[in-house]
Formats: structure tokens, C-alpha cells, sequence
């Protein structure tokens, strides 16, 4: 048997799919897991794996974002590379964002170390992912805070486990972080604290102006947002023009 061609995984019985799904045109194969995310990211690239040759199906999903992804919890920590949420990574940012920080935590009260996540510093954001797998079912949930939306942060050190407050959009979240969080949450400050356009350098990506004001005026017309928000926005788009 052979291995998944994403992630590697020993391809059996269980965790082949089905139907000759997920396979490509030299005959390579993805996991059943791999498909499966595929499938929810991208259905139409999911269905049409065997057009394509391994190499061309690599080069298209997220393939180069995985290696980078690895190497960089690789020169952080690698031990952040054995836990659940680091395959889930390169699914869950764009093309152009770029890790900068991941240490160690959670968002419940109830959680231990054991079902602990990552918090996420990126160029644009930050995020607490929790990915809880069992051979049979995988449970995600994510919270999102982009870094222009935070307005402030503090720090709380405790015995085990310290707390990271976000104040993001008038809404108070408390982050657990094991290890590190007194370092993560000064970054975070510095960060919030940069001039704007150092936060968004990704926003020109695959979002051209002209594109997003037809869309707006669309959610406009459609009574999805008020004409307040219509203004807003359309000054922001015009000034990128
Ligand atoms: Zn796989």
C-alpha cells in the first residue's frame, strides 16, 4: 500500500476513498481525511483529481502552504507539529498570509492541556483553533480577531496556565496559553500598535476595488447592509482605486 500523497499517512483499507475517489492521473492517492478537507474547501478541484497529474494536483491544493507551514512550526517548536491543529493550518489561511507566532492554548474554561490548541499571530490576525480528533469524528472550532478590530490586550499570569484578555470589537475574549503568554501578548501589542497599512499588506490580494465595490453595492441593493455601511465601505474601496 501506499501513502496519502498530501499528508503522508499509510493508505489502507480504512482510510482509502471509496469509488476510486481521490485519486490521480499517475494513479497516486489522497487520505480519506485529506479528501474530505479537499472537498470542503474546494468541491469542483476535490471531483476533478484525476485530470490531473500528481504533481499538477500538489502544485494546485495547498501543498506548498503545507511545507511552509511545517517549516515554520518546525523552527519555532516542533513539537507544535505533532498536534492536530497543525495539518489544519494550511486550510485555514489565505494564499498570502504568513504565521508569525503560535504558541500553546485554549478558549473554554474546561478544557485541559490535553484538548489545547493554537493561538495564531498572523500578518493580519489572530486565532484560536481547537481541532479534537478521534479515529472516528474530528471537531473544529475557530475564533477569529483581526488585528485592526483589537483594541486592547492584557496579560494575567497564573499557576499552570496564564490568560491573554483581547478586547476586539468591544467584545472581551480570554485566551488559556500554557507557555509563553507574557512574550505572546507584548507581540500582540506591538502589533495592534503598528501604523494600519503595516497590518493589511495582504488586502490588495485577488481583491480588486473595482470588483468589491460592484459587490457592495450588490449587498447594498440586496438590504444585507445599510446605507451607512454601504458609505463606509465604498470610501474605503474608492481610495484604494
Ligand atoms: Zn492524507
Amino acid at each position: 500500500m501506499s501513502n496519502c500523497i498530501i499528508c503522508e499517512t499509510k493508505l489502507g483499507m480504512m482510510n482509502t476513498p471509496m469509488f476510486g475517489m481521490g485519486k490521480t492521473k499517475n494513479g497516486d492517492r489522497i487520505c480519506v481525511s485529506c479528501n474530505q478537507k479537499l472537498a470542503k474547501r474546494n468541491t469542483p478541484f476535490c471531483n476533478s483529481i484525476s485530470k490531473y497529474s500528481t504533481e499538477e494536483f500538489l502544485e494546485g491544493i495547498k501543498y506548498k502552504k503545507m511545507k511552509e507551514v511545517q517549516e515554520k512550526l518546525n523552527t519555532m517548536n516542533p513539537k507544535l507539529l505533532k498536534m492536530p491543529e497543525a495539518f489544519e493550518l494550511p486550510y485555514i489561511l489565505t494564499e498570502s498570509e504568513i504565521i508569525e507566532r503560535v504558541e500553546v492554548g485554549f478558549l473554554s474554561e474546561g478544557a485541559s492541556m490535553l484538548s489545547s490548541g493554537f493561538i495564531v499571530v498572523t500578518d493580519y490576525r489572530v486565532f484560536v483553533l481547537d481541532v479534537n480528533s478521534s479515529p472516528t469524528s474530528s471537531k473544529m472550532s475557530m475564533e477569529d480577531f483581526p488585528l485592526d478590530k483589537i483594541t486592547s490586550i492584557s496579560f494575567e499570569r497564573g499557576l499552570a496556565k496564564s490568560k491573554i484578555k483581547l478586547v476586539c470589537s468591544g467584545n472581551t475574549t480570554s485566551i488559556n496559553v500554557l507557555q509563553g503568554g507574557d512574550e505572546l501578548s507584548q507581540y500582540i501589542r506591538e502589533r495592534i500598535n503598528q501604523p494600519k497599512t503595516a497590518n493589511q499588506p495582504i488586502q490588495a490580494n485577488n481583491n480588486d476595488p473595482m470588483e468589491q465595490l460592484k459587490k457592495l453595492k450588490d449587498l447594498f441593493d440586496s438590504g444585507i447592509i445599510t446605507e451607512t455601511e454601504f458609505e463606509t465601505k465604498k470610501q474605503d474601496l474608492l481610495s484604494k482605486i
